[in-house]
């Protein structure tokens, strides 16, 4: 007997075909992807190397620019999740010991303060509880006690439907000799932010949110001021398809003109925070201006389990939408409505499922 015989049998499973259930993508991410955007996913692939790839990476590079709205040299879809892009930025700034400063106000801030942590940084934070947002005067108190090289923020925090006010942070980080790291993974394409004008150093984002596209490419912009820190390698077999279809999405984000995006999101979130308050429901944001129009947060209803209104809703409306997330578990519902599924029929059927609900889940009798 040869040295060929396997002991282990093909699995039963894979000789079945594979099954993927339609659903409707009303949660905080991933969203539906749009025929178009999966057609270019899957036209047949060329190398990673080939010049029509590199002639597809520019155009990429170009989609993001516009996306950013900036004229970093150093503009690039990276091969992985928001995390990788993430992970790669602090990662390339932070040298150990050095001082970083972490916003916290819900699970992105808790998420960078650990990996900075682990790369051997000095992570101080500044701490609001979810839903909460900090003054400039709180930043720039905390920059000027801790001197950091790399101060943190998320524009849209996600876990708790906020959308961080910008305007003077990255003037207030440069003054104090720190580069700006923002977080846009759930906000880009759907609220104002504008990388160059607002002097954020690195920004990122990821590719399932907003611009629609299958998760697994992240667009992320570096800054001149940041390229002084930089010790970047990156050369690998990069997902070609997932590229196809990124660049798709940043072509309709162009056809459609960025500020068309973020009122189109802002007109209906509006719709649907009217429904949900029609509803009898409390949104968890109070501010309309701090309220992501992308992710909206719904305070849990008194007399509901939250696990059994999202069970009840992905059963009988084939309709995602989820609870909290890290320290904002069991206080939120949050529905995402984002880029292809950002329109008034949905936001209505997201709410003629929820009125369902409300009826049929209800627990105690008031
Ligand atoms: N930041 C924010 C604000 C997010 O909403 C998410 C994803 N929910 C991430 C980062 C992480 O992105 P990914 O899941 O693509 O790694």
């Amino acid at each position: 007997r040869g040295m060929s015989s396997v002991t282990i049998p093909p699995p039963a499973c894979m000789l079945r075909p594979l099954e993927v259930p339609f659903r409707y993508l009303f949660g905080p991410g991933p969203s539906n992807v749009p025929p178009r955007i999966l057609a270019a996913g899957g036209r047949p692939i060329i190398g990673h190397m080939h010049s029509e790839m590199f002639g597809i990476m520019n155009d990429i590079k170009k989609g993001i620019q516009y996306a950013f709205q900036t004229s970093n040299n150093m503009t690039l879809a990276m091969s992985g999740s928001g995390h990788t892009a993430m992970e790669c930025a602090v990662f390339n700034i932070v040298e150990p010991g050095e001082s970083v400063l972490v916003a916290i106000n819900g699970i992105w801030g808790e998420r960078v303060a650990e990996i900075a942590e682990r790369m051997g940084a000095k992570v101080h934070t500044l701490f609001k509880t979810p839903g909460g947002h900090f003054t400039n005067a709180e930043i720039e108190q905390a920059l000027a006690k801790h001197k950091p090289v790399l101060f943190f923020l998320t524009h849209g925090e996600s876990s708790a439907g906020l959308v961080h006010p910008m305007d003077g942070v990255g003037d207030i980080c440069h003054k104090y000799n720190c580069l700006l790291l923002v977080d846009s993974v759930a906000s880009l394409g759907a609220a104002p932010l504008l990388m160059d004008q607002q002097n954020i150093d690195i920004l990122y984002t990821g590719s399932q949110k907003a611009l629609n596209a299958p998760p697994g490419t992240a667009p992320v912009s570096f800054s001149e001021r940041y390229l002084t820190k930089l010790c970047f390698r990156y050369h690998h077999t990069g997902p070609v398809s997932g590229f196809f279809a990124l660049r798709e999405s940043l072509a309709i984000l162009a056809e459609m003109g960025l500020e068309n995006s973020w009122s189109h999101h802002t007109e209906i979130a509006e719709y649907l925070w009217k429904g949900l308050e029609d509803l009898g429901l409390k949104l968890f944001i109070k501010d309309k201006d701090l309220r992501l129009p992308s992710v909206t947060t719904i305070a849990i209803p008194e007399g509901y389990d939250w696990k059994e209104l999202l069970a009840y809703i992905m059963k009988h409306h084939r309709i995602e939408f989820t609870g909290g997330l890290g320290p904002s578990v069991g206080m939120v519902l949050r529905i995402g409505l984002m880029g292809y599924n950002c329109n008034k029929a949905n936001a209505a059927m997201a709410l003629a499922a929820l009125e369902d609900a409300l009826k049929q889940c209800r627990k105690s009798k008031a």
